[in-house]
């Protein structure tokens, strides 16, 4: 057996980054940044104002109250400002640029007669009532990052928040890892699609709909091959029908030690490798780089129990997706919760609980624990609590680390 931390290094060693394009910023949601972007910009780009009021001299306003002429008056978007003239002020606006010359915005809480200051007529004189501080208000130009600074690494998952950055210092283009294209196949010769009607020793293929989904939500692009029974001379056909634009494959079922497990039988000579993995649920698992179409690509063979198939799609799939998806950061990311509830757990082997939070702590989703056939509690999962190899129970109390989904 080999531990949960060593097979998911194993998974991601396999295979290399998928292609890149050049996208508009909101086309990139959701892709991996593959360049490194430096800023064209500052941010702010030019000293400007943080509140509605009056550009001043700090050395203008020190005694008060003070009344000064009011020069100028400068909206947000102007361009064409001019140095300001000692002993005057400038009626100016949020985001509004600083005049050369002014060091202080006054708000216009602090001027006498706030409202009729801010009439959409600039009053020709103002009066200054309050004390500011020299330099209060002022944004300063490349305050949050100067231009030709390094502003996002490659590798990074590019969001709303990071997509919006790279407008803001000047990117209307960001070149990104396309999404890898990842085919699913179930194997088993007593599967049913959804909603048909099942005999008995039939069952509905659940792990399809479940392993497209969380293709997606990793980040994958994901192509369901029709799936394939019980006989190699089947999943054979399958294989060789299935497109030569695959990045990865995922299958599920026919990975155990059973008479039929065709995933075994048909890939264990095609350079894919079977593994017992020290866990539960999920211990036996398949990965290799596969030849297909004429090209290698990375395949994971997952367990059929379908609880086995959502560990092993958050902890291998995603791993997986995200190392083809050129993606540098493929930690977990573990939190510690406290356990409301006290279990045992297998001797040797890591566990993997379906949990949901429960008043500030976790509890067990599924009504049977981690048993891994019990397919309808995972509509209760909101998370993955980590029991390590050598815990035998946990506590109520205990401290766990849970990966929320
Ligand atoms: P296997 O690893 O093929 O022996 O499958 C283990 C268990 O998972 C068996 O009870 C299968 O019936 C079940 N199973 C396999 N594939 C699926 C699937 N696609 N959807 C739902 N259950 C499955
Ligand atoms: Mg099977």
């Amino acid at each position: 057996m080999i531990s949960f931390e060593e097979y998911r290094q194993i998974i991601l060693s396999l295979g290399t980054p998928v292609s890149t394009e050049v996208l508009p910023l909101h086309a990139a949601d959701g892709l991996v940044n593959a360049e490194p972007v430096f800023a064209r910009f500052a941010v702010p780009p030019f000293d400007n104002s943080a509140m509605d009021g009056f550009a001043v001299r700090a050395a203008d306003i020190e005694n008060l109250p003070v009344t000064l002429p009011v020069s100028t008056d400068i909206p947000a978007g102007r361009t064409d400002v001019t140095e300001l003239e000692p002993g005057t002020a400038a009626r100016i606006m949020t985001g509004a640029p600083l005049p050369p010359g002014a060091d202080t915005i006054v708000q216009v809480e602090k001027t006498a007669n706030p409202e009729k200051n801010m009439l959409s007529e600039a009053p020709d004189e103002v009066t200054i009532v309050e004390p500011v501080k020299h330099g209060a208000n002022v944004r300063f130009s490349g305050e949050d990052i100067a231009v030709g600074e390094a502003a996002l690494d490659a590798g990074v998952l590019l969001g709303p928040t990071q997509l919006s950055a790279l407008a803001s210092i000047g990117h209307g283009y960001v070149t990104a890892h396309r999404k890898p294209v990842i085919g699913v196949l179930s194997t088993g010769s007593e599967l049913k699609k959804p909603g048909e009607d099942i005999a008995p020793g039939q069952i509905p293929d659940s792990n399809t709909t479940l392993v497209r989904l969380l293709v997606r939500a990793a980040g994958g692009k994901d192509v369901v091959l029709s799936s394939s029974s019980d006989n190699p001379a089947d999943l054979a056909a399958v294989l060789e029908k299935a497109g030569s634009y695959l990045d990865g494959l995922i299958t599920t079922g026919g990975v155990s030690a059973g008479a039929f497990d065709v995933v075994k039988e048909y890939l264990k000579d095609k350079n894919v490798s079977f593994y017992k993995v020290a866990m539960q649920p999920g211990k036996p698992q398949g990965s290799g780089m596969l030849t297909l179409g004429g090209r290698e690509i990375p395949i994971l063979c997952l367990p059929g129990n379908p609880v086995s198939v959502f560990v092993s799609m958050k902890v291998y799939g995603n791993a997986l997706i995200a190392n083809l998806s050129g993606r540098t950061d493929t930690d977990i990311p573990w939190q510690q919760w406290e356990s409301a509830e006290s279990w045992v757990t297998p001797e040797g082997r890591a566990q993997f609980m379906p949990v949901v939070a429960k008043d500030g702590k976790i509890v067990r989703a599924t009504s049977g624990g981690a048993g891994s056939h019990l397919v309808y509690s995972l509509i209760k999962t909101r998370g993955l609590a980590y029991v390590p190899a050598e815990v035998e129970e946990v506590k109520a109390g205990d401290s766990l680390r849970v990966w929320w989904l």
